[in-house]
């Protein structure tokens, strides 16, 4: 029996490094798990799961490993410009890869964060916004006004709240959840409503509108704001957590997918940052974060930043390589030829007219298992798990890197190993060119 203690959970992007689990080394099985969340637990467990890619596939026929690295090749050989997409649940090595393929083709180049949190950075871009982001270990050990916006985190992110905001002690608040106070605003009821201090239920297309309330409150106006609130919607309530937002003594409002990608989210997001932004400038420490979902869509964040100054959507075939409606991976699909996908499912999560573009070109699946781009690829690659049958590098979502470790053994190659030899057989496939 071998103990790993502090292992990390490859699930979320809270990556809870505290994790215990017991592993039969010679069964080669994971026999208990300690500190997951019931969602973390499952993704340790999956190396079990029916839905597994037993063997590569071309065309829909199984085959070795051999074979699919040389039709993939081929298709990125003859590819005039291929679209590299997903990676946000791949290891950072796997990611920086994955960007050496799209610049050796003059390719696209793009990850999930450009579908659920463009606005944010179009906003970001505008200005420089110094309460944006923190540590998630100076919000546990400052926070005591803590308010999830347009987040429900106990069903997306379990232990976020038992880590790093509600429950934890911390240098301030030193009672736990006893020093801290909930504020939950949302358009539906969720579980947060039984442990917040004030749920704000909105109605869809209310967030952008209460946020100017709240900061024309902050900065002192009173006249003529109960007139811009819906009858349904207590103004007082919103007076008295105003209240409590201008005494915190240090707050943080996580920002959830029902702000960032809902219909009105460009005017959400202005509406929040505005707030955040009246709120410092009262003298009242406040910061903004946005909740990131996949477990290494930070990784994939930093990995851009770092080597080209962008966050995602880029277009190596442009001159402006990154330009957001033109460079991301929903502009492009009438320009790209093929398509390398790694760890996603875009035939499901793309908007269905865009999906249905990748059944004209070839497509080519890095993917642990089965979804339904499985069904329209040409080209399948099974793989580990990172994080349980391989080893790799994660970013948490305030961009902490932590090394998440191979907990057991596998048949398959992690997906480093095949992009890393799909590379070296463009390269090689190029220099026999010249
Ligand atoms: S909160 Fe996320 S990272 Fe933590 S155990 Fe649950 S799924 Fe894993």
């Amino acid at each position: 029996m071998r103990i790993i203690e502090s292992a990390v959970c490859p699930f979320c992007a809270c990556l809870c490094d505290d994790v215990v689990i017991s592993v039969d080394a010679e069964g080669n099985k994971i026999t208990g798990i300690r500190n997951a969340c019931t969602i973390g637990v499952q993704k340790f467990l999956s190396t079990r799961n029916e839905g597994r890619i037993r063997n590569p596939q071309i065309d829909g026929k199984e085959t070795d490993y051999e074979a699919a690295i040389e039709k993939a090749v081929d298709i990125l050989r003859n590819a005039k410009k291929p679209l590299i997409y997903g990676l946000s649940n791949s290891g950072y090595t796997a990611q920086r890869v994955a960007l050496e393929i799209a610049k050796h083709k003059k390719g696209v180049y793009d990850i999930s964060e450009s579908i659920c949190h463009s606005l944010l950075y179009s906003e970001l871009q505008k200005g420089d916004y110094p309460f944006y982001y923190a540590l998630l270990d100076e919000i546990r050990d400052n926070a005591n006004v803590i308010i999830y916006w347009g987040a429900n985190p106990i069903v997306s992110h379990p232990r976020h709240l038992s880590r790093y905001s509600v429950y934890p002690t911390g240098r301030y608040a030193l009672k736990g959840v006893m020093d801290r106070e909930i504020i939950t605003i949302d358009v539906v009821d969720s579980e947060l409503k039984k442990i917040s201090r004030w749920f704000l239920r909105l109605n869809p297309g209310e967030d952008a509108k209460i946020a100017e309330v709240m900061t024309r409150l902050v900065k002192g106006e009173t006249s003529g704001l109960r007139e811009l609130v819906d009858d349904e919607i207590d103004f007082d309530t919103i007076v008295k957590i105003t209240d409590r937002l201008k005494k915190a003594f240090y707050g943080v409002i996580f920002v959830g997918l029902g702000v960032l990608s809902s219909e009105d989210a460009p005017q959400n997001i202005k509406a929040i940052f505005a707030l955040v932004d009246a709120l410092n400038k009262a003298g009242v420490k406040f910061v903004l974060f946005p909740m990131k979902g996949h477990f290494n869509v930070m990784g994939a964040v930093q990995l851009l930043l770092r080597e080209t100054g962008y966050p995602f959507g880029l277009d190596f075939s442009c001159d402006k390589i990154f330009e957001p409606g033109k460079t991301t991976v929903l502009d492009v699909l009438d320009e790209v030829d093929a398509a390398l996908i790694v760890g996603a499912d875009p035939f499901s999560s793309f908007p269905k007219a865009k999906a249905k573009k990748l059944c004209d070109m070839p497509v080519i699946l890095i993917d642990p298992f089965e979804t339904p781009t499985t069904l329209i690829s040409s080209v399948v690659f099974p793989t580990a798990i990172t994080g349980v049958e391989a080893e790799g590098i994660a970013y948490r979502m305030d961009g902490l890197p932590l090394k998440l470790e191979k907990i057991v053994d596998c048949p398959y190659p992690s997906d480093n190993e095949i992009l890393d030899r799909i590379y070296r057989g463009l390269v090689v496939a190029s220099s026999e060119l010249l």
